[in-house]
Order: structure tokens, then C-alpha cells, then sequence
């Protein structure tokens, strides 16, 4: 079967370059997502001081970690990620206050979502923005659910470092489009019902737009379609009272960002294929 063999001219040999290495692509992009593993969970570590601190305006690069419960200083070796949290059955060494489970939560969905993000895009500068997205997420989540507030002082820099680094990489107008598109929307959103969601929510989701540009539309989506879950079974437990039991709405913006970080592209291909 000679017509199975590509006919070849030889400015074709001429011009061809080596062959792409997708196997020592995925090789590279295995090892670093194996590599980050550890430093991500030391960032998840850092992301309960930045949660316990930033709301109350404490320094986040000063003073050693203390227990909430007796202010004792907690040991290096008391402060493994994980491992710690394990060690000590979840209670401080001193006083035997019980250590929130949020705490190694938050190292450990911090650490899964960095190493997703490098193998989703490999040896990247993507994979870097993705990753720092991600923390940044995971940090205003926990602080929305703790003190029900959206921080500035977070959100407002991970926008601009967002914007930046996705215009820099792929530089279209979209990203300031969908940046503004998404705040817009859900400034409407806080305008007509004002008890649902607040002005963090709104610059929440500008970060939302800058980095995930249409794809931001997907997290708007499956975030509201995922608020709604807790407020039903509100209603149905309080009835009326229920709408004055106010629900974190950043922790659902995040989980749809996350989805739609990670399979975005996918959804609105499925989604737009459906009705278009
Ligand atoms: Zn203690």
C-alpha cells in the first residue's frame, strides 16, 4: 500500500522543524505538578493566617502563629500542613481547643487546585496565573464563610495582577469585557435585591471576568445555580424567615470559577451548541 505513505516534496524536508515531544511534554508537566505539591500546601498554610488576620486588619508578615483559644505560640513542628492537624487529633498541644477542620481544608483544596492547574496547562505562565487564581479563591472563600466579608485588600490586586497577566499573555479586549460585563451583571444582581449580595460580590466577579474572560459566564451560572441549593433548603426549613439568614455568596462564585477555569471552554462549546 505505497499510497499510504505521505507524498513528501523536499521543500517540505527543508522546512521541517523537529517534531513537537508531547510524551517529554507530559513528562515535564507530571514532575512540576508532583514538585509544587508541597509548596502549594505551604501556601494553604499561609491562607489561614491570611484568613484569620486580613479581617482583622492584622499583619499577615509578622508575629509567629498562635493558638485562637490561648494565645500560645504554636511550634514549628505543631505547624506541618496536614500532618499536624492529623498528629494532634485537631487540638491545640496547650489548652486541647479544637482546631477548626478548616484549616487543614483549606492547605488541602489549595494544594489540589495548584497541581490541577499546572497538569491542566502545563509548564506554563497560564499555569502559574491559574494556580495564583486559584489561591486567591480558596482565600476569599474562607473568609466570606468565617467573617462574611469579601476583602479589598485581596480582591481588588488578584483583579489587576489577573488582567494584566491575561492581556499580557493573549492580549485581546476581551478580558477587560468580561471583567466589566460580570461586575455589571452582578451590580444589577445587588441593586434589585439588595440582601442577596453585596458590593464584594460585585468585585469579585470583576475578577472573575478578567480571568476567565466569556468563560466568566459559565461561573456566573453554575455560582447562582449552586446559591440557590442552601437558600431552597432555607426556605423550606424557616420559611419567610429565611430570607433574613444571610449565605456567603463568594464560596459558590468560586466553585463555578473553578469549573469554568477547568472545563470552561467545554461547557460553553456544549452549551452554545445546544441552542446555536
Ligand atoms: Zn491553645
Amino acid at each position: 500500500m505505497l499510497s499510504a505513505v505521505p507524498m513528501c516534496s523536499s521543500d517540505d524536508l527543508l522546512s521541517s522543524r523537529p517534531a513537537p515531544l508531547p510524551r517529554f511534554r507530559q513528562l515535564v508537566t507530571f514532575a512540576l505538578a508532583t514538585i509544587v505539591a508541597l509548596p502549594a500546601l505551604a501556601v494553604g498554610s499561609f491562607l489561614n493566617v491570611v484568613a484569620s488576620r486580613v479581617p482583622l486588619r492584622r499583619s499577615i508578615s509578622t508575629g509567629r502563629s498562635a493558638c485562637m483559644s490561648c494565645s500560645h505560640e504554636i511550634a514549628a513542628y505543631d505547624n506541618i500542613p496536614l500532618v499536624s492537624w492529623v498528629l494532634l487529633r485537631s487540638r491545640c498541644r496547650h489548652c486541647a481547643a479544637s482546631i477548626p477542620w478548616r484549616y487543614p481544608l483549606v492547605e488541602l483544596v489549595t494544594a489540589v487546585l495548584v497541581v490541577a492547574s499546572f497538569l491542566r496547562f502545563g509548564p506554563t505562565l497560564e499555569a502559574l496565573l491559574a494556580s495564583f487564581f486559584c489561591v486567591v479563591l480558596v482565600a476569599v472563600s474562607a473568609i466570606d464563610i468565617e467573617h462574611r466579608i469579601v476583602p479589598n485588600r485581596i480582591v481588588l490586586p488578584a483583579a489587576v495582577i489577573c488582567l494584566v497577566g491575561q492581556t499580557a499573555l493573549d492580549p485581546r479586549p476581551e478580558w477587560v469585557l468580561a471583567a466589566l460585563g460580570a461586575s455589571g451583571f452582578l451590580l444589577v444582581a445587588a441593586l434589585v435585591y439588595p440582601g442577596g449580595m453585596g458590593m464584594g460580590d460585585v468585585k469579585l466577579a470583576f475578577l472573575l471576568g478578567a480571568m476567565l474572560g466569556w468563560t466568566a459566564t459559565v461561573a456566573l451560572m453554575i455560582g447562582f445555580l449552586a446559591a440557590l441549593l442552601p437558600a431552597v433548603m432555607l426556605w423550606l426549613r424557616y420559611g419567610s424567615k429565611a430570607r433574613k439568614i444571610a449565605i456567603p455568596f463568594a464560596p459558590f462564585l468560586a466553585l463555578g470559577a473553578i469549573v469554568a477555569l477547568f472545563a470552561g471552554g467545554t461547557i460553553l462549546d456544549a452549551y452554545l451548541g445546544f441552542f446555536g
